[in-house]
């Protein structure tokens, strides 16, 4: 009998029990079966240890030596703590140094044999000598299971406190050695041949402990065939998951709508710009999708201020006309207000019903909606958890930013809904790999701006600069020109010391007594928000002090620029948006990043990039490099499985493989009745996220 091992605890195996168990689950691992994909984050090659007077500097290096040194030295300049190791190997000495920690002290004695490994530097002070910041480091014991540690490619696995390096790896060869006979692979066979890829028990082995003849630089680049297995397999139930999905709704019946367009034509009149020819063709995909019999589920990509929302709010028009209901669905409440803001008055100029819903909205006239009396509710995602029920919902439209739509329309598959569905998102991410992530939808790209825009010169100051961004503010508005002032939070918080809106907005008044500036934020009302936004469009305001709550949605041609206050603390993606609200009329824009230092790196990235480029696509990219995929697709929060070996955009070539071979098998078996043990993990894989099959 095998032993389940997605189930079986980490605490019995050998080397483990309870104490070690916690320390193990701080690390993500929980069971026999999560440890198994705890791969190692790095190898290193034993095998030809560098001699330390031929280290090289800047370079990754390893040496082994004897400690001949390790004290705490002080430094009464800034009354820093360094704990200072002196390792010798015959060859020369190095020196490795771990800043404030002196505590560091009681896990080394002189005499001792150790690894050490980490960036080689000069020293500083002497110019000459070698160091290592912070390396990392392991004892050499005779211990007998050397042969696991030493003399080898290493595996190194990121660890926690109380736990070393070294223990980890032993406890990866103990755990390895009990359950490798029960790993049982579930791919089929075919498709591991087809892209010639080993199997998962050796797989398992050698990303682990690789086999002697391995290149330890391939396995750093994760390019080794057994690593390509594993990460092949997540990659395979992913994508294995949304065919299955894209399948399911394809079987549903949809809705078949052949409006007139008359609504679409009457919006079109009404509206002070004509569509671009790239809004032209993407309503055309629209409509195209709208009236076939079956579930439209479509992406709609473009860059911030490309005008996705009329494009939306077209496609509802043609459901009313219809005779359905439509909803606009928003991730935040701000920005599901910002959109009511934004259409209503348009909507009901054409004697359409529009309701805003969200959390905090008291009235709701469920009743009406129930009844079919309001034609398209505006809310939050929650609209449709917290069960407003609709008569005839047509269409959804659900405004994403970078979230994936996954969760939100299964859910409307397993109310038994089937309403057609676009998705608007503002990442750029490339064409192929849209096509892969977002594989069970149709997909539609936003590629022209409106004509007009103008890039937005973007310059990042420190808190020494303030007078010189005041002087241009002034400048500004004695030219005519209106100017937005954004922070990140509306109330001083003590922990992070934030400046506030609020405290921001008074000191605008005093430095300029003589002009008009009104504050806007995310605790306001629809209404009070739509009263100060109408007072800045109209010229009444010379000076917007808001809150994030600007960062979508509000078009005001004669603001030309933008003050981000505490820049450091807003995220690439978002700093975009916000740019976006400028650079809409006939002259130069202006974007002033004010960051207060210090700032870490990823910040200074972030500002850089900004001052860089306007274009949403490279900004995307970099968004992408800093924050990595999980949290760029957002796709922990919106409930999607997380890839814990994979990495969609190192491994974009078998993301791609994985989803052709994954449409190929649910398009030959959509209920995957052939491969049972396939089906099983795979509803293991989504397990809590979301229904695959609807019937089982
Ligand atoms: P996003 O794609 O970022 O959601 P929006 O839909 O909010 O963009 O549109 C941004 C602004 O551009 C809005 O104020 C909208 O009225 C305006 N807009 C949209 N399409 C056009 C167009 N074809 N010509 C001029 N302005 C447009
Ligand atoms: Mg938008």
């Amino acid at each position: 009998m095998g032993k389940n091992l997605s189930e079986f605890s980490i605490q019995y195996i050998k080397g483990v029990g309870p104490q070690r168990a916690k320390l193990l689950s701080n690390l993500g691992i929980k069971t026999v079966e999560d440890a198994i994909y705890y791969l190692p984050y790095r190898y290193e090659d034993r095998r030809n240890i560098r001699k330390i007077c031929n280290l090289r500097y800047g370079q990754l290096e390893t040496v082994t030596g004897k400690i001949i040194s390790a004290d705490i030295i002080k430094l009464h300049k800034n009354n820093l703590k360094i704990f200072e190791l002196i390792v010798s190997d015959g060859s020369g000495l190095l020196k490795g140094k771990w800043f404030n920690q002196p505590f560091m002290k009681r896990n080394f004695e002189v005499g001792q044999e150790v690894i050490l490994s980490g960036i080689v530097k000069m020293n500083s002070y002497r110019g000459f000598g070698f160091e290592i910041d912070n390396p990392e480091y392991e004892f050499i014991a005779d211990d007998g299971d050397a042969f696991l540690h030493t003399s080898r490619i290493a595996p190194i696995y990121r660890t926690t406190a109380g736990l070393s390096a070294r223990q980890l790896r032993t406890i990866m060869f103990n755990l390895l050695n009990f359950c490798i006979e029960d790993i049982s692979d579930s791919v089929p066979e075919e498709i591991l041949k087809r892209n010639r890829l080993p199997g998962l028990k050796e797989s398992i082995l050698n990303s682990h402990f690789p086999e002697a003849e391995t290149d330890a630089d391939i396995l750093n680049r994760g390019a080794s065939i057994y690593q390509q297995r594993l990460y092949f397999d997540e990659l395979f139930m992913f994508e294995l998951g949304l065919s299955a999905l894209k399948k399911g709704r394809e079987i549903e019946n949809g809705i078949t709508f052949s409006p007139k367009g008359l609504l679409v034509r009457k919006l079109l009149d009404i509206l002070p710009f004509s569509l671009t020819a790239a809004q032209q063709r993407v309503f055309d995909e629209i409509c195209l999708n709208m009236k076939r019999p079956y579930q439209m589920n479509r992406l709609i990509q473009g860059d911030v201020g490309c005008g996705k929302t009329i494009v939306a709010l077209m496609a509802m028009l043609n459901a009313v006309e219809c005779g359905y209901q439509a909803a606009l669905m928003a991730p935040t409440e701000i920005l599901a207000d910002q959109h009511y803001i934004n259409i209503h008055k348009i909507i009901e100029e054409m004697g359409i019903k529009i309701f805003l819903i969200t959390g905090s909205t008291k009235k709701r006239p469920l009743d009406d909606i129930a009844a079919g009396g309001i034609n398209i509710v505006v809310g939050t995602h929650t609209l449709i958890q917290e069960g407003v029920e609709f008569k005839n919902l047509g269409l959804v439209v659900i405004d994403e930013q970078h979230r994936f739509g996954v969760m939100q329309r299964a859910l409307l598959r397993k109310k038994a809904v089937n309403p057609d569905v676009l998705v608007m998102t503002a990442t750029p991410i490339p064409r192929t790999l849209a096509m892969t992530l977002y594989g069970d939808l149709d997909y539609s790209v936003i590629d022209e701006l409106p004509p007009g825009r103008r890039p937005v010169v973007t310059r990042v100051f420190n808190s020494g600069q303030k007078s010189y961004i005041y002087k241009s503010i002034s400048d500004e508005i004695k030219k005519g020109r209106q100017v937005y002032v954004v922070y990140p939070l509306i109330e001083e918080t003590e922990k992070t010391n934030l400046k506030s809106a609020i405290i921001g907005k008074e000191a605008f008044e005093k430095m300029f007594p003589e002009m008009k500036i009104s504050l806007i934020h995310g605790r306001m009302s629809p209404q009070e928000k739509e009263d100060v936004m109408a007072l800045f469009k109209k010229g009444a305001i010379d000076i917007l002090v808001s809150t994030t709550v600007i960062e979508v949605g509000v078009d005001v041609p004669n603001a030309s620029m933008m003050l981000i206050v505490h820049a450091e603390r807003f995220g690439l993606a978002q700093l975009h948006q916000l740019r976006g609200r400028v650079g809409r009329g006939g002259s130069q824009s202006y974007c002033f990043l004010l960051a207060y230092e210090p700032y870490g790196e990823d910040a200074k990235k972030r500002l850089d990039t900004m001052a860089e480029t306007n274009d949403g696509f490279r900004i995307a990219e970099e968004d992408l490099n800093i924050r990595g995929p999980g949290e760029f697709f957002g796709t922990r929060q919106a409930g999607m499985p997380d890839l814990k070996v994979a990495n969609i955009i190192r491994d974009v070539r078998l993301l791609e493989l994985a989803k052709d071979e994954a449409s190929d098998l649910i398009g030959s078996d959509s209920a995957l009745k052939s491969v049972p043990d396939l089906r099983k993990r795979l509803e293991q894989f989504w397990k809590g996220k979301i229904e695959l099959f609807k019937t089982s």
